[in-house]
């Protein structure tokens, strides 16, 4: 059996839940399908939120999001469903708009309460694509996907959710089976949780490992994995194939094709990913799998994270480096703070990495306390942190093998005036990475895909 997962713009219309419909009924019965909200309504019922707790007008919006609901279901779903889609959906219209009220007498906005408001989209849309699909079967995710906290997040507790989706689905010959994404429960308060912007993808794939899926099918609304993104590069091709290490790489590094989580659980039971469009269904998509095709295509994609931090330690450290790299990851990732490139060392005795700008005030308050007796001491002498720059980086199997790539992607670089401020130190042989600064994003990405894509795809 298969698991497919429908993104939000493939179920935010009427026309695109035709498609929908269409594919999941030419399928076995078994299928599982994964539905996001309706498109761009994550956005809408969290802007909506922050609008309603700074006392400003909801109602407005709140007419909208549920004249919307109300057309797909009119239009849409199965007579002999509508009263009880309409039931669903009506109370859940209706607890999301007392709880605007609630936000806006007491103007502020708690996290859970804010994890509620933007849970009701998937627990829309999947009663509504239950509704519109022939003989479909609806299960609720809040029972079967469970998180823990860790730090101020909340992660998927991957052992509770694999026995409980186990259980869920031990029929599957009844189906085809809906259930929304994105959303979860905390395994001890009960209280509403998510997997975090974009999470319906790690739902699909928590599903998929659990129950063995033959494959792991992405509905989007584009042809496949592409070289780069098409709103930057114009030329970006849709790549056939590429290995599940390669994806991994490409969407930690800011490909926004998959949820990066996502690809981990099917990756450990092989189970490949075809990214696929709903509005063109019988293009062939991207493959996802063990096998990389680094003949055809050596390098993959080029990819950018803005919103990078660079962090910089100096002082007189030459002899205890590897002493104070550890400490000072050691003490972010206590305090749920990752780190996504560790710089070549610099000759000034000074070490640099990257975070995520979000956990700049954090970083820099973890890591004043770490070394202060060693910022005293003078053995460091400075933790300053940068802003406003991207991490630019090239993926791909083949890079392994390529002669002198590093000193290629340095020259063009250099050739388009970029200079990069920091260079992975190359922790992993299918990516190279390098910092820039973020006004210069765009510029690095379209040199370096020059290089690699003008010519060899
Ligand atoms: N609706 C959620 C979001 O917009 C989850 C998803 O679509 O994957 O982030
Ligand atoms: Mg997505």
């Amino acid at each position: 059996m298969n698991v497919l997962k429908f993104g939000g713009t493939s179920v935010g219309t009427v026309e695109s839940l035709r498609h929908v419909k269409q594919i999941v009924e030419s399928l076995p019965r078994e299928t599982v399908v994964v539905v996001s909200a309706l498109g761009g309504l994550t956005d809408t019922l969290i802007a909506t939120a922050l609008k309603a707790s700074e006392g400003g007008e909801w109602r407005a919006e709140m007419d909208r999001i549920s004249k919307r609901h109300h057309d797909i279901i009119d239009t849409l779903v199965e007579e002999e469903r509508k009263t009880e889609t309409l039931s669903k959906v009506d109370s859940l219209l209706g607890e999301l708009s007392r709880t605007y009220e609630g936000v806006s007498l007491i103007g502020d906005l708690p996290q859970k309460i804010l994890d509620l408001i933007v849970s009701m989209g998937e627990r829309m849309s999947a009663p509504i694509v239950a509704g519109i699909v022939k003989g479909a079967r609806l299960h609720d995710s809040l029972e079967f996907i469970k998180t823990e906290k860790w730090f101020d997040k909340n992660i998927a507790d991957g052992a509770l959710t694999h026995d409980l989706i186990q259980k869920e689905f031990s029929c599957l010959g009844d189906g085809p089976h809906i259930t929304g994404g994105f959303i979860s429960q905390d395994r001890d308060s009960g209280e509403i949780t998510n997997l975090g912007r974009g999470g319906s993808d790690y739902t699909a794939a928590l599903i998929a490992a659990a129950l063995d899926a033959e494959m792991l099918e992405i509905w989007t609304d584009v042809d496949g994995f592409m070289t780069a993104d098409p709103r930057i590069i114009k030329d970006a091709k849709v790549l056939p194939s590429m290995s599940f290490v390669e994806s991994m790489e490409l969407c930690s590094f800011g490909a926004k094709v998959i949820y990066p989580p996502t690809i981990y659980p099917v990756f450990h039971k092989n189970i490949p990913i075809r990214i696929l469009n709903t509005f063109n269904p019988t293009a062939k998509g991207t493959l996802i799998s063990d096998v990389s095709d680094s003949y055809e295509y050596p390098v993959k994609g080029v990819t950018a994270i803005n919103k990078t931090c660079l962090v910089c330690l100096s002082g007189n450290f030459t002899e205890n480096v590897a002493q104070v790299n550890t400490r000072a990851y050691n003490a972010l990732a206590r305090n749920g703070i990752s780190v996504f490139l560790l710089a070549q060392p610099g000759e000034n005795h000074e070490f640099s990495f990257a975070i995520s700008s979000s956990d700049r005030i954090q970083a820099s308050k973890v890591l004043n306390e770490e070394f202060a007796p060693e910022l005293i001491d003078g053995m460091l002498t400075g933790i300053t942190l940068t802003d406003s720059l991207s991490t630019v980086a090239v993926v791909g199997e083949g890079l392994k093998v390529m002669k002198g790539i590093n000193g290629r992607v340095a020259n063009t670089l250099k050739r388009n005036g970029i200079n990069p401020l920091a260079c992975s130190e190359g922790n992993s042989e299918t990516t190279i990475s390098f910092v820039v600064e973020e006004k210069d994003s765009v510029r690095a990405i379209e040199s370096i895909h020059g290089l690699f894509f003008r010519t060899n795809v």
